[in-house]
């Protein structure tokens, strides 16, 4: 199988490095080109174009940041869909609105190709040490077809039903994330505060039943004061709006997604969506009285 990978940013490089690793004949294409230098030097081939990466490739993997970004790339003027041809698959797996992913399929059928919503989750992290959890929307036999690709760059690949299904388990998943980045930012901020050492509080409450991905990732991050990325803030704000989006269709208690959703809207109008999520802190500390 030949594998063809358009976005090779924080998460793409890493992923494409591990496809390399497990074999896999790689061409690869970014808007950035200089980008592609490591992965070339590694072994992968370079397109010049969409049409040259889905013309050379059996299954073409992206790796974008948003919604209109994945529509340009698989069906604009000089997209994808112009090199593609009948019996092809693509696998999204950025994180993206499931709606909107049903209808990519929809249009990537009719020119009878499969399109398979595979969002994933272990960060930056996960992506370097090829143990992402991979959550796939698409028909079960493609999902099968693609299962070695996958295992190239994850431990855990779920097929969690049709199109968009994929797409949809990860909202739950980035309600998950938001809601803790806030919690994290709450504590921590309340902790120094009151006075406590931050590092004896992270120690402590880490071990117990606080425990979480976020303290632990994102933790030593903050007790260091890096706020680089990761996993940027923009893109948690994006995911949490694609959650609102959804909790919009429907009656009921949804507050503590709205709360992230709005606190991460701030901070991303602060200018700070190019830091690492844990930046939302900043709103925190910013919110602190001045001493006379
Ligand atoms: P990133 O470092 O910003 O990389 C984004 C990539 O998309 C870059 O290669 C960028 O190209 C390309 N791109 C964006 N818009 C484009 C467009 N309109 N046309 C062509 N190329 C475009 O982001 P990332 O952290 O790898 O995240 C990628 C996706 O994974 C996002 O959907 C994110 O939510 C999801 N995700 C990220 C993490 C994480 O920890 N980072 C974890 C789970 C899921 P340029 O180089 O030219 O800008």
């Amino acid at each position: 199988m030949k594998i063809g990978f358009a976005g090779i940013g924080i998460m793409g490089k890493s992923m494409s490095m591990n496809l390399l690793k497990s074999g896999y004949a790689l061409t690869v294409w970014n808007r950035t080109p200089e980008k592609t230098e490591a992965v070339k030097d590694a072994g992968a081939e370079v397109a010049a174009s969409l049409a040259q990466l889905a013309d050379r490739s059996d299954v073409i993997i992206t790796m974008l940041n948003d919604t209109p970004d994945v529509d340009e790339v698989i069906l604009g003027k000089d997209g994808l869909a112009t090199g593609l041809s009948p019996g092809k698959v693509v696998v999204d797996m950025s994180t993206i609105s499931p709606d909107v992913t049903e209808l990519l399929a929809d249009r990537l059928g009719k020119m009878r190709c499969d399109m398979l919503d595979a969002p994933v989750s272990g960060g930056d992290v996960g992506a370097r040490n090829g143990t992402l959890t991979i959550m796939v929307g698409g028909k079960r036999q493609v999902f099968e077809k693609i299962l070695p690709v996958f295992r190239g760059m994850g431990k855990t690949m779920v097929h969690c039903g049709g199109h968009g299904d994929g797409q949809r388990v990860k909202m739950i998943n980035q309600i998950l994330c938001g809601l803790h980045a806030v919690a994290l930012s709450e504590a921590f901020t309340l902790a120094d505060r009151v006075g406590l050492d931050l590092e004896v509080v992270h120690k402590v409450v880490s071990s117990g039943a606080a425990g979480s991905w976020a303290l632990d990732n994102y933790g030593p991050r903050l007790l260091k004061g890096d706020l680089s990325p990761g996993f940027k803030l923009g893109m948690q704000q994006k995911d949490l709006r694609i959650a609102h989006e959804t909790i919009r269709q429907f009656e009921g208690e949804f507050s503590g997604t709205e709360l992230a959703y709005r606190l991460f809207t701030r901070a991303k109008e602060n200018g700070w969506g190019e830091l690492g999520s844990h930046a939302l802190i900043r709103l925190y500390e910013e919110s602190r009285p001045q001493s006379c």
